[in-house]
């Protein structure tokens, strides 16, 4: 039994990707494997998307892209955030498809496939409105293959938000100019979340990240699965007295005679330590209490007078069919969001297991 493992459901994935997919009919859609795969693992998650029905993959660096490419995997992938030292030519080798952003990216490029990325509201990367003409001339002029126009939306996952609206009207202009300068690229803005809630403007293409992962951006209700499970063991019990604290800065005392489980996760392991006093765990069946601080190898939770043993499973976290406290839980909990909690799993002290799929 390993002292810390995220299990991931590739079923529960591919139960989401297709729900997606059929969300999308008419689109091609894009599995957002960055991060590795939101600390789910790129290559597992990217095959079983695959297999699921989506026929792109989406990455943030070239560096990401290639360790798909490496793993065999041949479907076309999309990078779209690399330093200016990044090496271009290994991503034409590859057959890595490129997004960009400025003239300064593109003549770094030749022969590839481009994704030209307008800023229509976001400020991160993107060209901004005033310099699109320019790009997309440049881009047009170049031995590079405009694929498509595409951007990215900042408030996808609040119902209503106008600036929906506002970014779908500068992207429509924005493909009018490519179409102008005698481009005809194909178009993609759609995230999980207007995946979700905005079928007009699913336009050629989807990019599914969080959905996929069995996380709604959505205050709606979506019949997904989360993939991650988060589960340690029990390595100690003991029985303390009324009266004595519990962890560092002692900031829990027993009122009463209690059961304490030694649970093998600490915050090194991806257990917030803000979660301090404020989470439960799923142990023998039953949610019990997180008491004191997390600490960075482990925590300790309060069995009261049950049985539990040494080498008892605990989840953390999970789906929540059990019982458990879910990912996003977690979250709401500490005042983040659930990607985050997901991606910091990506550490190698904690050991990742494959179900399903
Ligand atoms: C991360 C990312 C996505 C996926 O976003 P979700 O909210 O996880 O669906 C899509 N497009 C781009 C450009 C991204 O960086």
């Amino acid at each position: 039994m390993s002292r810390a493992e995220v299990v991931v459901d590739l079923d529960a994935l591919r139960h989401n990707v297709s729900l997606l997919v059929a969300r999308a009919p008419g689109a091609d859609a894009m599995a957002v494997v960055k991060a590795d795969g939101y600390g789910h693992g790129a290559v597992r998650v990217a095959r079983a998307a695959l297999s699921a029905g989506v026929t792109w993959l989406g990455s943030c660096s070239l560096n990401e892209a290639l360790v798909l490419r490496d793993a065999g995997i041949t479907a076309p992938i999309l990078s779209w955030l690399d330093t200016p030292d990044a090496d271009m030519d290994a991503a034409v080798e590859a057959g890595i498809d490129v997004g960009v952003s400025s003239v300064e990216e593109l003549d770094r490029l030749s022969g590839a496939r481009v994704h030209l990325k307008v800023d229509t509201g976001l400020a991160r990367n993107g060209c901004p409105p005033g310099r699109w003409a320019d790009l997309v001339r440049a881009a047009a002029e170049s031995d590079n293959e405009v694929y498509a126009v595409w951007s990215h939306l900042a408030c996808a996952d609040v119902p209503g938000h106008p600036s929906v609206d506002a970014q779908a009207q500068r992207f429509e202009h924005a493909y009018k100019t490519a179409l102008d300068a005698g481009l005809t690229p194909r178009r993609h803005l759609a995230n999980s979340a207007a995946t979700l809630s905005r079928p007009d403007l699913h336009f050629d293409m989807v990019r599914l990240g969080i959905a996929m992962y069995g996380l709604n951006p959505l205050p709606t209700k979506e019949d997904l699965i989360p993939v991650m499970t988060f589960r340690a063991s029990v390595a100690m019990v003991k029985r303390v007295a009324a009266g004595e604290s519990v962890s560092y800065g002692q900031t829990w005392t027993a009122p009463r005679d209690t059961t304490l489980a030694l649970v093998t996760a600490g915050y090194a392991d991806g257990v917030p330590r803000l979660l301090s006093n404020r989470v439960d765990v799923l142990l023998g069946g039953v949610r019990r209490p997180v008491r004191g601080r997390v600490c960075m190898d482990q925590i300790v939770v309060d069995c009261g007078d049950d049985e539990v043993s040494p080498g008892d499973e605990v989840v953390l976290f999970g789906p929540g069919t059990r019982g458990e406290p879910t990912a996003t839980e977690w979250a709401d909990t500490i005042g983040t969001i659930d990607y985050e909690i997901v991606t910091g799993m990506y550490r190698p002290r904690v050991a990742r297991r494959y179900v399903g799929g």
